[in-house]
């Protein structure tokens, strides 16, 4: 068969984007060796594409905000179903992982005196998010990739070659993880660009791919989100939670069709805009569930008042978590008073000044100006809901980011627990940021204490380099591909965007898991022709099975999940059940097929429970475990 390259590194880090870029300067930082494995160019993860800001509570917009009113936020936003430890880290990092980037040469925007600008987002109290214009993803990656460069200088002056100790691999594709016994022992892929096959080995990994979207017809994802890292962790053993947890934006382009899906930043609600209905009604007003009522303002005056003066006043309802806001739109349109393109209208051009709109949006304004001919500064944008974010990933040790692998670590996007059934807009960034860090260092503490490196067999790379050749033997065995990567591809958008998506119901998605298991079948007979060099239907047939696996995950756990919470919403279980919060909801691999689990969701920190107000959590808990909160015990 075909040539197989090998390398060896202590740490193999698979993602380059702000997960994996950080993880990847903490192994280094700690004397590792470290490769930087990623599909795309350098660069171009997705991280690049965040818009609206980083979540830390440095308090520079409103001295009252901490740690606490973040860990507060935080899990509201989740609906109390996150992993309490790693909203905990979280909250108290994302301060200093901000600064750090700083002494890394990010420029922030600022305020008039001089410290980081922080704007408003989302179920976030106070003004939080750190941001460079709405290109704040862009300064991220930038400054990441700018400290690996210095820490590659370093090298250099050390050891003579530069890419000594860190380097990086772009358009490199894992496609398999490589074990010995129970343990990680590296990583098998091929180079987009020629197909030459590459085994890593490493004694420790750090899977930090990033998202699902591309499993969803509308989405505001990449073609690099095709769930790689959670099928990868599930073939290697370990555990999904969360799955049913799908994050619908509530503002994508709904126009032209080329453009459905690409995503219009929260900032411009932040920032003043509002929803409109084809009524010319705000209609967010109508939509305040009652566990938020209080927070929220009811009315135009006090709404608008709260941008100038938001001590003495409520926030606005199109600030509500992105869940709320995205089934208000949904509605809105299934009621017949959507926009023309199917969507509603986001306005700020009567809000704001034309100088105001294009300093502080300017890439929205691009957006709209080049792929729709629409002047957002003049009238209205046209939006509606699209596939952002999965809550849902693999599951891991809070302080570590260790998975029940030994030697596998996940952070970022595809690690699960963080974010519970709803993410907060920013609160990814800072994730990537804290997590990053920690599984790095995770990494190396593994490798410190590690007896005995394990090796890589030549029966495992032969069975990683036969399942990568597969769709090219498939077309040979029987002279022609019975089935086409790209139809089956869009098959499994179709099924999932129509039966598991927004809004979900048993009878649907019961259908959807008969097509899937169809396409299960038929995966398998995709054949591929041409050569291993730059060829995109081969990279599809390969990331089929993953996104295949990662929609079965969803759909299985949606379906098992018989209440509506964040980002998971049951037409034929409307109410939020709080014996369903008790409940983790985790999927395997056995044998090859995707099994459903149970698990329990472990009890809060006494002291962090004492941080919320008894009426608040009676909103959500039973009543068996409200009797340990500070205010029950006299
Ligand atoms: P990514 O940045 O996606 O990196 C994944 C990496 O893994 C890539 O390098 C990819 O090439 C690589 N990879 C994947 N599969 C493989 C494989 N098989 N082999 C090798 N490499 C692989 N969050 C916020 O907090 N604030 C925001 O303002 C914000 N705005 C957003 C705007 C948009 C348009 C989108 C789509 C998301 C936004 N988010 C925002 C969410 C946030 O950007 C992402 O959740 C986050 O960037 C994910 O980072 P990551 O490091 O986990 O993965």
């Amino acid at each position: 068969g075909p040539a197989v390259v090998h390398h060896t590194y202590d740490v193999v880090v698979i993602g380059a984007g702000g997960a994996g870029l950080r993880a990847a300067i903490e192994a280094r930082m700690r004397g590792k060796r470290v490769a930087i494995l990623s599909k795309s160019l350098f660069g171009k993860a997705h991280t690049v594409m965040a818009e609206g800001g980083i979540a830390a509570s440095m308090g520079n917009a409103n001295s009252r905000d901490n740690w606490e009113v973040h860990y507060r936020d935080t899990m509201r936003g989740g609906k109390f179903l996150n992993n309490w430890r790693m909203a905990e880290l979280h909250a108290k990092e994302a301060p200093q992982r901000v600064w750090e980037l700083e002494t890394y040469g990010a420029l922030f925007d600022r305020t008039p005196e001089g410290k980081i600008s922080q704007r408003n987002f989302g179920g976030h109290q106070f003004p939080r998010l750190a941001h460079v214009g709405d290109r704040t993803g862009l300064e991220l990656i930038r400054t990441l990739q700018q400290k690996i460069v210095s820490l590659q200088q370093e090298d250099q002056a050390r050891t003579g070659d530069h890419e000594s100790d860190l380097r990086v691999f772009h358009e490199f594709t894992v496609t398999e993880l490589i074990k010995d016994g129970d343990r990680v022992a590296g990583a098998f892929g091929y180079r987009r660009p020629t197909g030459e096959y590459v085994c890593f080995h490493a004694a420790a990994v750090v899977l930090a791919t990033g998202g699902i979207g591309k499993s969803f017809k509308v989405t505001s994802n990449s073609w690099e989100y095709t769930g790689d890292g959670h099928a990868l962790a599930l073939r290697a053993g370990a555990r999904l939670i969360n799955m049913e947890f799908v994050q619908f934006h509530p503002t994508g382009m709904v126009w032209p069709p080329s453009v459905k899906g690409i995503l219009v930043t929260e900032s411009v609600r932040g920032d003043g805009g509002v929803l409109k209905n084809s009524e010319g009604e705000r209609f967010m007003f109508r939509y305040i569930p009652d566990v938020f009522r209080e927070q929220y303002a009811t009315n135009e005056d006090e709404a608008d008042r709260w941008y100038t003066d938001a001590d003495n006043n409520r926030r606005p309802p199109e600030l509500l978590p992105r869940d709320e806001v995205a089934r208000a739109i949904n509605n809105e349109v299934k009621e017949g008073r959507g926009s023309p393109a199917g969507g509603v209208f986001l306005d700020i051009a009567s809000r704001r000044t034309t100088e105001f709109i294009t300093k502080r949006l300017p890439s929205m304004y691009h957006q709209f100006k080049e792929l729709a001919d629409v002047d957002i500064t003049a009238e209205p944008m046209e939006v509606g809901p699209t596939c952002h974010y999965v809550m849902g990933g693999i599951e891991v040790e809070p302080d570590t980011a260790a998975t029940a692998v030994p030697g596998l670590f996940a952070a970022g996007e595809v690690a699960g627990g963080m974010h519970g059934s709803n993410r907060l807009g920013g609160n990814s960034l800072s994730d990537l940021l804290v997590f990053g860090c920690r599984a790095g260092a995770g990494a190396a503490d593994y490798l410190d204490a590690l007896s005995g490196a394990p090796a890589v067999s030549d029966e495992a790379v032969d069975a990683a380099l036969a399942a990568a050749e597969r769709p090219f033997t498939a077309m040979s065995e029987r002279g022609g591909g019975e089935e086409n990567a790209y139809t089956l591809h869009q098959e499994l958008q179709q099924t999932m965007n129509d039966l598991v998506g927004i809004i979900r119901r048993a009878d649907e998605m019961e259908m959807a898991l008969k097509r899937l298991a169809e396409l299960r079948d038929r995966i398998p007979r995709v054949g591929v022709s041409g050569g291993r060099a730059y060829n995109p239907g081969w990279h599809l047939a390969l990331d089929l099975r993953n996104m295949l696996m990662v929609s079965e995950c969803i759909a299985v756990s949606a379906l098992e999940r018989q209440e509506s919470r964040g980002g998971h919403t049951r037409d034929d279980y409307p109410a939020m059940d709080e014996n369903w919060r008790l409940e983790l909801l985790n999927c395997s691999l056995v044998d090859d097929e995707v099994e459903l689990g149970h698990q329990p969701q472990p009890a809060m920190r006494a002291d962090l429970f004492d941080l919320f107000e008894l009426d608040e959590l009676k909103k959500y808990y039973t009543g068996d475990e409200l009797g340990g909160h500070r205010a029950g015990q006299g």
